[in-house]
């Protein structure tokens, strides 16, 4: 007991004072170790997968379609190159889940999605973070909350989107599949999302842009939208759908497939 109350006296000594002359700079490094800049870091993989890289370092793969994603360019496809600490899935559809369980499986990531359906993955119990509407998970720095979507999810669970919420008070919200839905309305008030990842693929899917763009409008007040699960397949909306549907929203951030922005 002496000896750990002596030892924890010692690190305060040792580092505060570090702490409290250090320039501005220099703080920021010392208290987000891993990043240069405590920046958000998105990459794009197509569709509506996206890895992303909090500013404290941990790295989180949402809707892993990799392989046999159009989208994808070639030079990103090696599933063995991705290494998350976890895997978040919206719902059990192949055009997002298709590689959790192999990148799971390589990498030993968590994957966190609904209970029913992360069960029926049969992963090691330490890797199995299944859950629900409401629920909340820690990953790093990191805080993850299970919000809902309008879709389905068959076999296994309900479809999910997730809200981000990173050390510096930030926000990023992926909506999954969805239509605009009243509750956006809590989502909003609950964790004013900073940037939105919007489904806007229509199709017999989910929400058209205008759709999307609509709920955008009545519900949310993000910094940046980025578009997503559009011009993978035919039949959902094109590049040029999206951009005649948001006009000169200034908000709208379109990215590329591969290309990683820093937020
Ligand atoms: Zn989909």
């Amino acid at each position: 007991m002496f000896t750990s109350l002596r030892r924890t006296l010692v690190v305060a000594l040792l580092t505060l004072p570090a702490v409290a002359h250090a320039p501005l700079a220099a703080q920021a490094r010392i208290n987000r170790p891993g990043t240069r800049s405590g920046q958000i870091a998105i990459r794009w993989l197509g569709h509506a997968t996206f890895e992303i890289t909090s500013p404290g370092g941990t790295t989180l793969l949402l809707d892993p379609f990799i392989s046999g994603n159009p989208s994808t360019p070639d030079s990103l496809k090696n599933l063995s190159r991705y290494r998350p600490a976890a895997i978040l899935v919206t719902h059990s559809h192949d055009d997002h889940a298709a590689d959790a369980k192999s990148i799971a499986q390589r990498s030993g990531a968590k994957v966190i999605s609904t209970y029913e359906w992360v069960n029926s993955l049969r992963l090691p119990a330490a890797q199995a973070l299944g859950g629900n509407v409401g629920g909340t998970f820690q990953v790093g720095d990191v805080t993850i909350h299970l919000v809902p979507a309008m879709h389905s999810s068959d076999p296994g669970g309900r479809p999910l989107g997730f809200v981000l919420q990173f050390a510096d008070g930030r926000t990023l919200y992926d909506t999954g599949d969805t239509w605009i839905f009243g509750d956006m309305a809590l989502i909003q008030e609950m964790y004013k999302p900073n940037i939105i990842l919007l489904n806007v693929g229509g199709g017999p899917y989910t929400e058209d842009p205008h759709a999307a763009h609509t709920a955008i409008n009545k519900y949310f007040s993000p910094t940046t939208i980025i578009p997503m699960h559009y011009g993978t397949f035919p039949g959902l909306a094109t590049d040029r759908d999206v951009r005649a549907e948001f006009g000169n929203d200034r908000r709208l951030t379109v990215m590329r497939p591969g290309q990683t922005l820093r937020f």
